[in-house]
This record gives structure tokens, C-alpha cells and sequence, in this order.
């Protein structure tokens, strides 16, 4: 029953895992954009498993190809070959430019950061490692230090880790973070032509300089950025921006990496990669989430002349690159392509922002709509002239009555004063259209 579920679920499962809703859901199956709770209830998931269920819940062509390779073979390790994996990174560097070309396959996110940070530090023989406030990298002990958003820290100054491995020395980068009142998207929004982002951009560029220039000179291992801050609600950047900082972190000896966990494999829509957005080629790409849809698998792809810096000695990981990871990889890439749901990622994405854009119009509470592709994020205020973030006790009853309307909505951001609407890229224009009415009634509700 759902009571003994959820005494279970207090009684044997981490304390420190949060759980939505003040009467949480107890899911039961899920098909394509739809979730299903035990009492046959329907939901539209515009959360996607937090940014993961890209092609959609149990996908029937990833489903098949999971099941065929269940019966065949699980796991070798990489000692061995199995075909699964050749072909699965054939396909995955085919669509990543030159010369990022050789992968790692690792199981999470953080554990991808991880690589990659090591990675940076034996290439550059340098440690300093900068990132962004407000960014996301993970919650392992290495990648907490560049994790700057929530409470993940427990405490614990820069992670766990950083007593060993010294990660106080990971600087805090300039972003400002989402909450409203000095929130670059404003300053970007509101102007008509791009001098307002010129404007930004410069000023940014400065602070960028000056963290730069806390680093010993020419000692830089490397530089993190999410191409567009997800966990932080969506937060993007001057349109020069990045291409900007690679360039100077490049020139004191740095290498740039784009952690693409919640970007890459067409969320943003226009591309594939959400570096592309930014014109810019990394040094070091990092993957997870909608990798696999939901099966556990992430990636680090890299230039070959990085990885033989790594070369000398083992690197090693039991389950990377495991056949039934591979052949879902694959299937997952498959999906995409022939579902198209970059280019649907594209357009309804861009329906919905055009569609939230107009209650920001109408109602106050609204501060500011961005994002791009199926990758948006509603930040919510006092009102449009404190840019204050609004209080739980005003976000919570709009999300719940979201959900009890049928419609799960993320939330982020430093105050978590974010609504971040990121479902899976199958979801239709009627589905959005749904989705954007259900909203609307809960903000009409918020008013009475
Ligand atoms: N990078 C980004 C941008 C993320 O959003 C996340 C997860 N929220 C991670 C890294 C860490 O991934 P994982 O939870 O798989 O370790």
C-alpha cells in the first residue's frame, strides 16, 4: 500500500534525499512523456527523471534493444572487446567536432567531472580548477568542490575531499546566480538590439579577468562551465561570453570543459551540444543523464593528444562501456535521430517559451522566462520591481496544484524560486499547450 511505501521509504532510504510533493508520488509505469502513479493517475513529465528521459519513458526501440542484449551478454569489463562498444563510440564521436574524438565511459555525472578535473590537472601539470557560482557538477567528494548551488555541502567547506585533495584551491567564478535582482538575463532581456549583451558581456569579462587573476599566473589546470546553468534554473550567459573566457583561460595554459549532463543530446534544440551555441570547441566534454535515458552510463570525450597524457599509466573502472550501457547508448542515439526530437526540442521549446513569455505579461509573479530549446526555466518574485525570489510558501501551492492538475514541474535556482520545465523531447505542441493551460489555472488560483 502507499502508507507502508512511504514508511519504508522513511525508515531504510537516505534521510538527506528530498522528496517533491507534501504527499509524494508513488510512480508505477511510465510511457514515453507520461508518468502513472499506483492509482492509475496520469501526469504529463515535464521534470524527465531531473533532465534525463530525453526520448521518453520506456522507449519502445531502447526497451527492445535493452531486452535483446539482457539475454546475450551483461558485462566483461573492458579487459575484453564486445562490439557494443565499438560501435556505440563510433557513434557518439561522429557526432562531436574535431579533435574530441577519444570517450571514457564512466556511470554517472559526477563521476564524468571527476575524470575530467584529473584529467585537466595531469594534462596541465597545473591545479587550479575555476568554475561558476550558482553551477552544478556533481556531489561526489572531488566534484563538490566545483558544485556551488544547495545545500549539498553539508557543511563541509569545499566537499569532503578538499581536505586530501586540496580543493580549496578551486575558485569561485563570477556568476552571479538566478536570483532576480542582479540576474544578467534581465539585463539582456530588456534590450532591443545586442549592446545591452555587449554591455554585460564586458563587465562579466572583467570579473572573469580578475578570478583569473587570483590563479598563479600561467598555472591554470582547467575551467568548468554548464553551456546553459541547469540545476540554477536555466541561467544562460552573454552571447560572447564563453567564447571569451575559453580564450583567455586558454591562453594561461588551461583547459576548457563543457559539462553537457543536462545540454547535450538535443535539449537545447538549435544544436546538438550546447557548447555549439556558443561557438566554441572544449577541450573536454562531459556526459550523463540523457546519455542513456535513465540507464545508468555517462561519458568524458576528449582530443587524443589529452587522453595520452593519461595514457602512461592504468585509468580504470569496472562498469564503464558494459554491453547493456552500450547497446542502449546506441538505441538512445538512434531515437533521437529518427524521432527527430532535436528539431521538436527546437520548436516546442520555442512554443513554450513564447507561451510562458505571455504570463509573464499578465501576472507579476512571474520575473523573468528563459531558456532554450526543451531546457526553460520561470523564475518567480515578489513582484517585477524587488526582484525578490518568492517565498516557498507561495511557490509550493502553484507546484502542487500543477501536479494535482496532472503536470510535474522541476524546481532550482539559489532560492529555489525556479519552475524548470525540461520533459522528455517527445513531447507534442498539444502536450505543451496543455501543459502552459494547467500553469495558468495555478497561477489564477495563486490570485484568489
Ligand atoms: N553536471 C550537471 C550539469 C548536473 O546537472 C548533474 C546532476 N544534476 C551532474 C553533473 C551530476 O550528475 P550525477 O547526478 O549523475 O552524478
Amino acid at each position: 500500500s502507499y502508507e507502508r511505501m512511504l514508511k519504508i521509504r522513511k525508515q531504510n532510504l537516505s534521510p538527506s534525499l528530498n522528496m517533491y510533493y507534501k504527499k509524494p508520488l508513488l510512480l508505477h509505469q511510465g510511457h514515453m512523456q507520461w508518468l502513472f502513479d499506483y492509482e492509475g493517475r496520469r501526469y504529463l513529465d515535464l521534470f524527465a527523471g531531473i533532465v534525463t528521459v530525453n526520448v521518453g519513458h520506456c522507449h519502445p526501440k531502447v526497451t527492445a534493444a535493452a531486452q535483446k542484449q539482457l539475454g546475450r551478454l551483461w558485462h566483461t569489463t573492458n579487459i575484453y572487446m564486445h562490439p557494443s562498444i565499438q560501435e556505440y563510440v563510433e557513434k557518439l564521436t561522429a557526432l562531436l567536432p574535431d579533435p574530441l574524438k577519444v570517450v571514457y565511459l564512466t556511470n554517472s555525472g559526477s563521476e564524468a567531472n571527476d575524470l575530467a578535473m584529473f584529467m585537466a590537472r595531469v594534462y596541465t601539470h597545473n591545479f587550479d580548477l575555476i568554475c561558476f557560482r550558482g553551477g552544478y557538477h556533481g556531489a561526489s567528494p572531488y566534484t563538490l568542490g566545483l558544485t556551488s548551488i544547495g545545500s549539498y555541502k553539508h557543511g563541509v567547506a569545499n566537499g569532503f575531499g578538499c581536505q586530501t585533495t586540496m580543493l580549496p584551491d578551486v575558485f569561485r567564478g563570477i556568476w552571479g546566480g538566478s536570483h532576480c535582482r542582479d540576474s544578467l538575463v534581465q539585463t539582456i532581456r530588456k534590450c532591443s538590439c545586442s549592446q545591452g549583451c555587449c554591455e554585460a558581456n564586458d563587465r562579466y569579462i572583467e570579473q572573469f579577468k580578475d578570478t583569473l587573476s587570483t590563479c598563479v599566473p600561467k598555472a591554470i589546470a582547467g575551467f568548468i562551465a554548464e553551456p546553459i546553468q541547469g540545476v540554477n534554473g536555466a541561467i544562460q550567459y552573454p552571447k560572447r561570453f564563453l567564447k571569451e573566457a575559453f580564450q583567455l583561460v586558454r591562453e594561461r595554459g588551461g583547459v576548457c570543459i563543457a559539462d553537457e549532463v543536462q545540454t547535450g543530446f538535443g535539449r537545447t534544440g538549435s544544436h546538438f551540444w550546447g557548447f555549439q551555441t556558443h561557438g566554441v570547441v572544449p577541450d573536454i566534454v562531459t556526459m550523463a543523464k540523457g546519455i542513456g535515458n535513465g540507464f545508468p552510463m555517462a561519458a568524458v570525450v576528449t582530443t587524443p593528444e589529452i587522453a595520452n597524457s593519461l595514457a602512461q599509466n592504468l585509468h580504470f573502472n569496472t562498469f564503464g562501456g558494459n554491453p547493456m550501457a552500450c547497446v542502449v547508448g546506441s538505441a538512445v542515439l538512434d531515437a533521437i535521430a529518427e524521432d527527430g526530437l532535436q528539431k521538436n526540442s527546437e520548436e516546442v521549446g520555442a512554443y513554450m517559451l513564447l507561451e510562458f513569455a505571455k504570463l509573464r505579461e499578465k501576472f507579476e509573479i512571474i520575473g523573468d522566462v528563459r531558456g532554450r530549446g526543451l531546457m526553460i526555466g520561470i523564475e518567480m518574485v515578489k513582484n517585477k520591481d524587488s526582484r525578490q525570489p518568492l517565498p516557498d510558501e507561495e511557490m509550493s501551492p502553484i507546484w502542487e496544484d500543477c501536479k494535482d492538475m496532472g503536470v510535474l514541474i522541476g524546481r532550482g535556482g539559489i532560492y529555489n524560486q525556479t519552475f524548470r520545465v525540461k520533459p522528455p523531447l517527445c513531447i507534442t505542441k498539444q502536450d505543451a499547450a496543455f501543459a502552459v493551460e494547467v500553469f495558468h489555472a495555478a497561477l489564477m488560483r495563486h490570485l484568489e
